[in-house]
């Protein structure tokens, strides 16, 4: 292809994906199913790659999620909360290894967790107590939804010290509250939801906190971002601490070192993954040291140290997955 015609594309892509990306993160209502934004998105990082001169600063690939709704006040993130990298098949988990290898000098432990569908919640506390609740917008400026926080059973309102201290997780939907959300919205002739992802969006984001009260709304918690103090030097450490410290933690998680076990824990959440209460596009592999977290650093949109490994859309799971283990 030559760059004529990559730039007449590249410029459709974009605006394209910028369409798809304010319906769903600033609206909460997506125009298409998630992987087909990820077949453009794929399509688009493989021409920037191919044409770096064409990478421009407002290509969805310079960017983390949407821009904050104005009626919201806002609120900065000291520390950007961004994106993350993703692959589709075991030869790209592996190549994320090498290049984590790489970089380090020799192989590392993960920490494994699912990934869940919902969406990003920073939670600060000081002297020990809730203070504020904000989406992760642009991973920049996210909106004050402190109020809606403080109604979700599961947010802990005091910690066991009075520190200062910033939280990160994933707000989301049970299934179940989702199935009857939706119900009665149909019977009150309202439009429905169209997946759990979007509905927990649309119910955190609210500007009157009774509406979130009204919705079943829940948490894991996977991220400190001061570990000094909680004590803590790893990933698996910080899941467990904070689980101590009141936080609703996903207790699904391993240490593998270097993908020893990835493989059937992959296998395993693709198979269970209907079955659980709660929904799941994949897995999350993270470097499991904290201070090679560090060391490894972050991209303009993603962490380096982490990457999704993405299930297969659920009607093509069968097919892909075939397509996946024997690459
Ligand atoms: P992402 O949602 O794929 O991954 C990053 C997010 O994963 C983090 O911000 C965090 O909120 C979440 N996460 C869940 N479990 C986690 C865990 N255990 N540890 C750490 N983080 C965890 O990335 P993104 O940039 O928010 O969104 C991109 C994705 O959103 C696309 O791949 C696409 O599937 C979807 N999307 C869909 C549309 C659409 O039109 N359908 C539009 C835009 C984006």
């Amino acid at each position: 292809m030559d760059q004529q015609s990559a730039q007449q594309e590249l410029q459709q892509l974009r605006s394209q994906l910028n369409q798809e990306r304010t319906a769903y993160y600033t609206n909460d209502a997506p125009l298409v199913e998630d992987h087909v934004y990820d077949q453009r998105y794929e399509r688009l990082l493989a021409l920037e790659k191919q044409f770096p001169q064409l990478v421009t600063p407002n290509s969805p690939s310079q960017l983390v999620g949407g821009q904050v709704l104005p009626e919201f006040s806002k609120v900065s993130h000291e520390i950007p909360m961004l994106s993350m990298g993703d692959v589709f098949s075991w030869q790209e988990l592996e190549e994320f290894n090498q290049r984590i290898k790489k970089a380090v000098g020799h192989a590392v432990d993960y920490c494994v967790e699912l990934k869940i569908d919902g969406l990003a919640l920073s939670l600060v506390y000081q002297q020990g107590h809730l203070q504020q609740g904000s989406t992760r917008g642009d991973g920049q400026i996210g909106e004050d939804v402190t109020k809606n926080v403080r109604t979700i059973k599961n947010i802990p309102v005091d910690l066991p010290q009075k520190v200062d201290l910033e939280v990160r997780g994933e707000c989301f939907m049970p299934k179940e509250s989702f199935q009857k959300l939706n119900n009665q919205r149909e019977q009150d002739g309202e439009n429905v939801f169209a997946n759990p992802r979007n509905a927990a969006a649309g119910s955190l984001r609210q500007l009157n906190a009774h509406v979130t009260q009204a919705r079943d709304l829940s948490t894991f918690i996977y991220t400190v971002v001061e570990p000094a103090v909680l004590g803590v030097t790893t990933q698996a450490q910080a899941l467990e601490k904070m689980q101590a410290w009141g936080f609703h933690t996903n207790v699904d998680y391993f240490v593998s070192h270097d993908l020893e076990g990835l493989q059937e824990f992959i296998e395993k959440y693709q198979t269970l993954r209907n079955d659980l209460p709660y929904g799941i596009d994949g897995i999350v592999l993270k470097v499991n040291d904290l201070a090679l977290q560090q060391q490894l650093g972050n991209t303009v949109k993603v962490p380096r140290w982490e990457i999704a490994y993405k299930f297969p859309p659920e009607e093509a799971q069968t097919k892909i997955k075939e397509i996946v283990w024997t690459v």
